[in-house]
């Protein structure tokens, strides 16, 4: 993925020969070998004066050579990871000095300086290692300036040793010179170690600890088919073979996880045996921040029907760790690397953490301690670009930025699933990493945890907390800490379009369309098939909705979307349908059938996932949702197996209450009796309803003339919906926005909360 560099603008023509500079740099310019580079180029120019770490930046002073040369050299060829965000000049009187230093850090004014986050393995780190005659041969912690772990192991800023939880490891002399030394790749690499002075490994098993060669006997327990907890960079990986059935069967016990897909790790070489791949995503899994990728799997692949089953994609990572690439290299096998975590409560990261030994055969750890949880991120390539299913580690905490400044700090809490949070100040959006279900008062304490650490890391305290519009998200709680804020209540659907508009810097005026699992509607009812019209600025205005169905059981139903079917199938009319399908259930299926038929004991709703749940139960693609979006995924997969259909199905916009409403009831029953195959009536009823939601967009736009549609919310996860419509949207001329930097999920609101509150605000001062 590309870096961007700002090229700051200074007028270079204007600078004296004779006199010295003083450059002040903020952006990512500490921790990403930075200073390091300015020294080698100001020696390189015959430049003197020094360079330091300040809490806002990095502060250079330099006289004595070629300037403006030095200037442009330095803005264009910056290290790969760092980003000068602004670059201010001031001329000084000459002080001749004799060389060039680099200072002590100033830790005065923590205002601007932004965090990195982890960095997967060097080139260059990762030839050290595969030499025996280097003093890091195989060393699990070899890390530089360009690589290594940073945001899970900052305490505070400015960034240096002391700040980070290496503090505790004295470098040996052989370490010291290297991180003294300038010209050394290492220089100033705060998280430098070797074998003789870093963490040490050690594995636990039945109360025994074996602390030489741990990784040895961590392997020899994998290859046994037993499940190991390792520790990585952001917390805990449950690991296990990929291809031994039994062994993933023992994982899913220890983990409670029926059929959800299980992440894995291999080297490229193993990847492409299982997956065919394209260019960007190649390049995407070999990013510096090394996300676990979607990838097409091969048919009939025996990865896929073990680790996901019913699937098409494979989510394969590279090992970016220097300990993960030691143990894959050793395995010559693909591992399924899952995060350590109870249900979807947020990743274990911690040593002592109770649930660890209950969820493992053994544990592979050490004792460089993680500050802060970073699960792996997951993307999707779409148009060339990341699509986010989860934005956690590599990605956290660079900020989002803002088309507009918010003169206040705005808190997003986020929502109940995939919780994430957001810190908006000024331009700058920090979306934090992902937490998971925030049920549990375990969640909800990490929750608070991450924020005041974010809080204490920028120097942000927040004015406004921004909440859920949901009477009874767990999460609202955490206003209760910010007695001084004011709290704002954001409408889910809302922040979802927001969250997107604001990503894609669109100020104007578009038409939001947000097809999701459920969220608190303006009127008390569960939303989620959601038109708006509107800006950031003015707010969005509902201009249209899919038509409200019946969830038997509420809650209930999207667990077991049979109910949903049922209810479905009561409302297009065929009674007798209905009752047969209620028939498998027994007692309860008729007592859904009651409920639904009285319309008692249930809500009507909107939302899409649900539509998506009781189409794919109708297709016979499953009765229950074992994890969040198992059917309406298993049918995505199943309408990619087909060749895109001719026609859609039929379907109506009806008009209630002055707004245009979809009605796919229509298709519903052309697809039950269709003759074709399951993978054909799937792959039809997504491009029904990719031509129902561009009829709707012409429909809500109407006279205002709008011809920008934003595709937000989790149903857009579905990359075949997303093509679909964005095709057809573009052949109709309208513009379509998609998100590029946060999930269309859960994992995006607490943006759009942030946004949006602040936009409220904002008007009202
Ligand atoms: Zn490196
Ligand atoms: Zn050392
Ligand atoms: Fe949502």
């Amino acid at each position: 993925m590309e870096t961007r560099h700002t090229s700051p603008e200074i007028r270079l023509a204007d600078i004296k020969k004779s006199g010295r500079l003083r450059l002040h740099f903020s952006g990512i310019v500490q921790g990403v070998g930075f200073r390091p580079f300015l020294y080698r180029t100001a020696e390189k120019f015959g430049l003197k004066g020094f360079v330091k770490n300040t809490g806002a930046g990095v502060t250079l002073e330099v006289e004595g050579g070629r300037l403006p040369e030095f200037i442009r050299y330095i803005t264009r060829h910056a290290p790969p990871l760092s980003r000068i965000e602004t670059l201010r000049l001031e001329e000084l009187p000459a002080r001749n000095s004799k060389e060039f230093k680099i200072l002590e850090s100033d830790a005065r004014g923590q205002k601007h300086v932004m965090v990195s986050p982890d960095i997967a393995l060097c080139a260059a780190c990762r030839k050290e290692m595969d030499d025996p005659g280097d003093r890091r041969y195989q060393y699990p912690f070899t890390n530089c300036t360009d690589c290594g772990p940073r945001f899970t192991i900052i305490e505070g800023l400015p960034y240096d040793r002391p700040k980070t939880t290496m503090k505790k490891f004295a470098m040996c002399p052989e370490c010291h010179r290297e991180y003294m030394n300038p010209g050394d790749r290492r220089y100033h690499a705060q998280p430098v170690s070797c074998p003789d002075c870093g963490p040490r490994l050690q594995l636990r098993a039945k109360g025994r600890i074996a602390k030489a060669n741990a990784p040895g006997e961590a392997i020899k327990l994998l290859k046994k088919g037993m499940a190991v907890a390792i520790k990585g960079i952001g917390g805990f990986h449950l690991a296990c073979q990929a291809g031994n059935r039994a062994a993933l069967e023992r994982l899913r016990r220890f983990k409670g996880r029926e059929n959800k897909p299980f992440a894995l790790m291999a080297t490229m070489a193993m990847i492409q045996r299982h997956c065919r791949i394209t260019a960007a995503e190649k390049e995407l899994l070999q990013s510096p921040q090394a996300p676990i990728v979607l990838l097409k799997a091969k048919a009939n692949d025996k990865l896929l029907r073990l680790s996901a089953p019913g699937q098409n994609r494979l989510g394969f990572m590279l090992p970016y760790s220097p300990l993960h690439r030691l143990l894959i290299e050793k395995m010559g096998e693909p591992l399924v690397m899952t995060s350590a975590n109870i249900a979807d409560e947020p990743i274990l990261f911690d040593d002592a953490a109770r649930e660890l030994p209950r969820l493992c055969d053994a544990i592979l750890s050490h004792d460089r301690p993680i500050l802060s949880f970073a699960d792996d991120s997951v993307t999707q390539v779409v148009e060339n670009k990341p699509y986010f299913i989860r934005r956690s580690r590599g990605f956290v905490p660079l900020p989002i930025a803002m088309p507009f400044s918010s003169p206040m700090t705005v808190l997003g809490l986020g929502g109940m699933l995939k919780t994430t949070f957001c810190l908006l100040d000024k331009e700058r959006a920090f979306v934090g990493p992902h937490i998971g279900d925030t049920e549990s008062n375990t969640a909800l304490a990490a929750e608070k945890r991450a924020v005041l650490h974010f809080m204490k890391l920028f120097s942000l305290s927040p004015a406004i907390v921004a909440v859920d519009k949901h009477p009874s998200y767990p999460n609202r709680l955490l206003a209760e800490a910010f007695p001084k804020a004011k709290v704002v209540e954001v409408q889910h659907h809302r922040a979802h379009v927001a969250s997107l508009l604001a990503e894609s810097g669109e100020t104007g005026k578009v038409l939001g369309i947000a097809l999701d699992g459920t969220g608190y509607g303006d009127d008390g009812t569960i939303w989620g098939g959601e038109f708006f019209l509107g800006d950031l600025k003015n707010g969005l205005e509902r201009a249209g909705h899919l038509l409200p169905m019946f969830l038997p059981g509420g809650d209930a139903a999207a667990r077991e979307p049979w109910r949903t079917a049922i209810s479905l199938l009561l409302a297009l009319g065929t009674e007798k349908a209905a009752g047969r399908f209620a028939g498998k259930f027994g007692r309860k299926g008729d007592q859904v059938l009651e409920a639904a038929n009285r319309r008692r004991g249930g809500v009507m709703t909107t939302s899409c996932g649900r539509l998506f749940d009781g189409v794919a139960a109708l297709l016979g693609l499953g009765d229950a949702n074992s994890y969040e979006g198992e059917l309406p995924s298993l049918l995505q997969a199943e309408a990619e197996k087909a060749r895109p259909q001719k026609q859609p199905y039929p379907y109506a916009i009806e008009n209630k209450g002055g707004m245009p409403v979809l009605n796919m009831l229509l298709a519903l029953e052309a697809m039950l009796a269709d003759k074709k195959s399951r993978a054909e009536k799937a792959c039809r009823f997504h491009q029904t309803l990719a031509h129902g939601l561009l009829d709707m967009a012409s429909h809500c736009a109407g006279a205002s003339g709008v011809r920008k549609a934003a595709l937000s919310g989790g149903v857009f996860q579905n990359t075949l919906l997303l093509k679909m419509s964005r095709e057809l949207l573009l052949k109709n001329r309208f513009q379509v926005l998609h998100h590029t930097q946060v999930p269309a999920n859960d994992g995006g609101i607490s943006l759009g909360q942030a946004v949006l509150a602040a936009m409220k605000c904002r008007k009202e001062l």
